[in-house]
C-alpha cells in the first residue's frame, strides 16, 4: 500500500462539523485549547517526519552517556509546552529508534499503517475505559467485540450470531497489551481446565501443571507465565525437526509424563524463524493421548497466514486448538501495544473471571474477564480502523507481498557464496549466517562452528553500534542441518514486514554485510 499518502484532515473535520457546532466548539481554537492545539498538531507533524526519515537513528550513543544526559532532577519551575517539546526534540528524539525506516529489518512492528496511527491518536483523545461498558465505553466495547470477532473469523473459530452476544462471556476473546499477556491468560485457562477452582483455592498440586513446548525455539513468555500464575517454571521441552515438534518424540513425552501435563503449546510461527507447526498433526496426536490437555497455539506471527488464501493451508487445524494468541502489533503495522487471546469455547473464560463491586457487574464489562488489567485504553480502535481500511482483499495483499519479499531475500542469500540460509521461510523471516572465508556450509566441525558464531556476533555488534542497518540476532538450533544438524548458531535474521522495503534495500544490506565481514576479518588477521 502507499504509505506516502498523508493523512487528510479535511473530510474528517467535515464529518465532525455538526458535532463541533453542537458543542459550541471553535475549531480554530478556543481559550485553553488553543495552545494545546498548536502543540499537538506540531507533535503529530514531528512524529510523521520522524517516521519518514530514512535513518534508523539520528544519533548513536553508549547507554551510560544517554543515562547521564536524561536521568536528571525534576526542575522546580514550570516550563512552557514549547520548551518541553523543544527539549524532547533536542535531547531525546535523535536517539530514538525508527522502525519505520526500511533499513530496520530485524522485527515486524513498523506501526505505520495510516489508519492504525489515526486510530491510536483517536483512542488517546477519546479516553474510553474498557473496564466497564455502560458509562465508560458505550460504543468502544462493541468496536472491541467486532475486532475480536473479525480475528476469530479469519482464524476459523465460529462466532455466535450477533444477537446471541449478550455478555462478554459470549465473545470468545479479549484484547491485551501484548503476546506475553495473552499467553499468560492462555496458561491460566489451561490451569483451570486441569485443576478447576485453582482461581479460588490456589495451586495445591503444581506437579500436575506442566506445559509441553518445542525445545530451543519456544518463546520465553510461556515459561514466565507459568511462574507468574503459581505453576512453577515447569516446561517440558520436546525435540524438534525443522523447527517443528518431532512428532514421535512428542507422543513419547506425553506418554512418559502422563498426568503431569496440563497443556501443549504449538507455534504458528516461532519467534525466530516463523516456521509454522503442523498444527493438525499436533492436535490429532495430543487429543489421541489425552483429550483433556489444553492446546494453545501461539500465532503471534502466524495470524498473517490467515489473511491470504495462498497461505491459509499453513495454519490448517488451528481452529481445533483451545486458545490462540495473536499479536497485531507485530504483523499488522499498528502501533504498540495490541494483542488478543482468542478462545474456541467462549464460555471457558468464565473460569478465569473475577467479580468485584468496583467493576460494574454488567453484561459487557470487559474488566470482569481480562486478568491482570483494570483500567484499559481503547487499544482495539487502531486495529478496527486498519482492518476496515484494508478489507479482506487488502489483508491478503499484505500477507502475499511479505511472503514474496521474503522469498526474494532468500534467493539473494542463496546466490551469495558467503551466506548460508538456516530456515525455509513460511512467512516473512529469513535466518542466515555469514560464513568465514574458506568455510563451506554442510557438516561444519566444532572449530568451524565457533568461527561462524564469532564472525556473526562481531558483525551484529558492529551493525548495532553503527545503527545504519538492523538485522536481529539470537541463538538457534540448526534444525535443518545447514551447518551441522543440532549445532547452536548465532545467525542473523531479516524480516520482510516493512512496507517501504524494496529489493534495492535487500541488496544494499547484503553489500553492507560484506563490508562488515571484510572489516571484522581484516582486524582479526
Ligand atoms: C513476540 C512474541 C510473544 C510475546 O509477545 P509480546 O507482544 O512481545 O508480549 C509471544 N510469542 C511469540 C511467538 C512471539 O514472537
Amino acid at each position: 500500500m502507499d504509505n506516502s499518502e498523508t493523512i487528510t484532515t479535511r473530510p474528517a473535520l467535515a464529518i465532525a462539523a455538526p458535532l463541533l457546532e453542537q458543542s459550541s466548539f471553535d475549531p480554530e481554537g478556543s481559550a485553553g485549547l488553543e495552545g494545546n492545539r498548536g502543540l499537538l498538531h506540531r507533535a503529530l507533524d514531528l512524529g510523521l517526519q520522524f517516521k519518514a526519515r530514512p535513518e534508523i537513528y539520528g544519533r548513536r550513543r553508549a547507554a551510560c552517556e544517554i543515562r547521564d544526559l536524561l536521568v536528571t532532577d525534576l526542575p522546580a519551575e514550570s516550563m512552557t509546552g514549547e520548551k518541553v517539546l523543544a527539549d524532547f526534540v533536542d535531547r531525546v528524539l535523535p536517539l530514538c529508534k525508527n522502525e519505520a525506516s526500511p533499513r530496520f529489518m530485524g522485527f515486524g512492528d513498523t506501526g505505520d499503517d495510516h489508519l492504525g496511527l489515526t486510530g491510536s491518536v483517536l483512542a488517546v483523545l477519546t479516553q474510553q475505559n474498557m473496564i466497564n461498558q455502560s458509562f465508560d465505553s458505550p460504543s468502544a466495547t462493541f468496536v472491541e467485540i467486532a475486532v475480536l470477532r473479525w480475528l476469530r473469523d479469519l482464524l476459523g473459530y465460529v462466532n455466535p450470531p450477533v444477537s446471541e452476544v449478550r455478555t462478554v462471556w459470549d465473545v470468545g476473546g479479549m484484547i491485551t497489551p501484548g503476546g506475553t499477556t495473552s499467553n499468560t491468560v492462555a496458561m491460566m485457562l489451561a490451569r483451570e481446565a486441569k485443576a478447576p477452582g485453582t482461581m479460588q483455592t490456589g495451586v495445591s498440586n503444581p506437579g500436575r501443571l506442566a506445559v509441553v513446548v518445542p525445545k530451543g525455539i519456544g518463546h520465553y513468555s510461556v515459561k514466565a507465565a507459568l511462574t507468574w500464575i503459581g505453576c512453577g517454571a515447569q516446561v517440558i521441552e520436546v525435540a524438534t525437526d525443522g523447527f517443528r515438534y518431532n512428532k514421535p518424540e512428542l507422543a513419547r513425552s506425553l506418554r512418559e509424563h502422563g498426568d503431569r501435563v496440563m497443556g501443549v503449546v504449538a507455534y504458528a510461527g516461532d519467534s525466530r524463524t516463523q516456521t509454522i507447526e503442523d498444527l493438525r498433526a499436533v492436535h490429532d496426536l495430543v487429543r489421541a493421548v489425552d483429550p483433556g490437555i489444553w492446546l494453545h497455539a501461539d500465532a503471534c506471527w502466524g495470524l498473517l497466514a490467515a489473511f491470504s488464501p495462498n497461505l491459509r493451508d499453513k495454519i490448517d487445524g488451528i481452529a481445533e486448538f483451545d486458545s490462540i494468541t495473536v499479536d497485531p502489533h507485530k504483523i499488522m503495522a499498528v502501533p504498540y501495544g495490541l494483542s488478543a487471546l482468542l478462545v474456541r469455547d467462549p464460555g471457558a473464560v468464565r473460569t478465569i473471571s473475577t467479580y468485584s463491586d468496583l467493576i460494574m457487574q454488567e453484561d459487557f464489562a470487559f474488566g470482569q474477564v481480562t486478568p491482570f488489567i483494570g483500567t484499559k485504553g481503547w487499544m482495539s480502535l487502531k486495529l478496527w480502523m486498519m482492518m476496515l481500511g484494508r478489507g479482506r482483499a487488502g489483508l491478503a495483499e499484505l500477507a502475499d507481498h511479505r511472503q514474496q519479499l521474503a522469498r526474494r531475500f532468500a534467493e539473494l542469500v542463496d546466490a551469495h557464496p558467503r551466506l548460508v540460509r538456516l530456515n525455509d521461510p513460511d512467512l516473512a523471516a529469513v535466518v542466515f549466517a555469514y560464513l568465514p572465508s574458506g568455510l563451506q556450509s554442510g557438516d561444519v566441525d566444532e572449530f568451524g562452528l565457533r568461527s561462524v558464531n564469532q564472525l556473526n556476533i562481531a558483525i551484529h555488534e558492529r551493525m548495532l553500534t553503527e545503527g545504519r542497518w538492523h538485522l536481529h540476532q539470537f541463538t538457534l538450533p540448526d534444525d535443518l542441518g545447514r551447518l551441522r544438524k543440532g549445532a547452536v548458531v548465532h545467525p542473523l535474521r531479516f524480516m520482510a514486514n516493512n512496507p517501504e522495503l524494496t529489493e534495492a534495500h535487500m541488496r544494499e544490506v547484503l553489500a553492507y554485510l560484506d563490508r562488515l565481514a571484510l572489516e571484522v576479518e581484516g582486524e582479526a588477521a
